[in-house]
């Protein structure tokens, strides 16, 4: 493992636990976990049609078996994302995983088991309360989701949010043009911000007849830090800007063949394509000599470049289901996630 990758590129993954219906329906297992090593093995059920080797182990960054806490997954592997947010870098956190795995338990979570985005919300605000008089910070938050490759606006509700542009700025890089960008200044205020932009998604999606398992949602904070104690040349302020992704993906299920037709169909091959695309792009940052990096190949990636690869740091928190019938989904989100270390 070479230094910069460990520093900005990690892989970790979280398994569920098993429903109370899986638990009730006496299914067995298929994934063990051995937080001591970090290693991870999955063991093809006896009656499966898949071929190959009967099992296999992987190991990550960290492993998060199904009794892990919310508060240990940030504290272990968010947390140094939003300190180097705060201190003027970007960073980016995905979800990745078969739908009903756990990527919404994992970025939102609930009130009373509050995920990544809320705890991140937390983290922010003490930080800045903490901080020297001297700094200054502004804080602000946008939420979008790319649903067949188009952006939409989760916190507009005009007609015309549903395709927004990406456009790139000489100085402050890539943007979404006309987003909503709403200023925050306590915790309740982001969280209230949060909770429009899930309700207008659940709007839309009845609109669309589609499920939000079918789009990507990105929730944006910007922190803008003017720092009164250094200035520029000119007698300004330094200002540092660090902005944060958290990202729910969609999900990684592959459409079974004889189901998926016309809209449906078109729509499972945009959402493989993405993350096909978002994997090649991890992949290669991880690597000394990447050469030609593919962020245009797909939104997502473009609208993230200036968050992934230089300073930017980046984590996918891959999830898995551990019942037996999950195999091959489980197989190849573990693939997806080694490939990306
Ligand atoms: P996804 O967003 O990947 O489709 P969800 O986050 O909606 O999956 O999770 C599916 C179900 O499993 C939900 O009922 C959720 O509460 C439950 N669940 C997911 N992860 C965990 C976990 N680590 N511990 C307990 N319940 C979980
Ligand atoms: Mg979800």
């Amino acid at each position: 493992m070479s230094e910069g990758k460990e520093d900005n590129v990690q892989v970790v993954v979280r398994c569920r636990p098993l429903s109370q219906k899986e638990v009730d329906a006496k299914y067995k297992m298929c994934v063990h976990m051995n937080r001591a090593t970090g290693s991870i093995r999955i063991v093809r059920p006896k009656d499966s049609q898949s071929s190959g080797e009967p099992e296999h182990t992987y190991t990550f960054d960290h492993i998060y078996p199904p009794d892990a806490t919310q508060s240990s997954i940030y504290d272990e592997t968010c947390r140094r994302i939003i300190n180097s947010v705060m201190d003027g870098f970007n960073g980016t956190i995905f979800a990745y995983g078969q739908t009903g795995t756990g990527k919404t338990h994992t970025m939102t979570g609930y009130p009373d088991d509050p995920g990544v985005i809320p705890r991140s919300f937390q983290h922010i605000f003490s930080h800045i309360e903490q901080a020297d008089k001297t700094k200054q910070f502004l804080v602000s938050v946008s939420y979008l989701e790319i649903y067949r490759e188009k952006i939409q606006d989760l916190l507009s509700k005009k007609e015309n949010a549903v395709d927004l542009p990406i456009k790139e700025h000489p100085k402050s890089g890539v943007y979404v043009k006309d987003l909503t960008i709403v200023v925050c200044k306590d915790p309740k205020m982001m969280e209230a911000v949060m909770q429009k932009g899930s309700d207008n998604r659940v709007v839309a999606e009845t609109k669309m007849n589609k499920t939000s398992s079918r789009s990507h949602s990105i929730f944006q904070i910007s922190v803008e830090c003017a720092d009164l104690s250094q200035l520029d040349k000119d007698g300004n302020p330094i200002v540092r800007v660090g902005r944060l992704n958290m990202v729910d993906l969609a999900g990684s299920e592959r459409q079974s063949k004889t189901e998926a037709t016309g809209d449906r169909l078109m729509e499972a091959i945009e959402i493989n394509k993405s993350l096909l695309t978002l994997g090649t792009v991890i992949n290669m940052l991880t690597k000394k000599n990447p050469g030609h990096i593919p962020y245009r190949d797909s939104k997502l990636t473009r609208l993230l470049q200036d968050s992934l690869g230089g300073n930017a740091k980046t984590v996918m928190i891959a999830n898995l289901g551990p019942a037996e019938y999950n195999y091959d989904e489980t197989f190849s989100t573990l693939k997806y996630a080694n490939r990306a270390k």
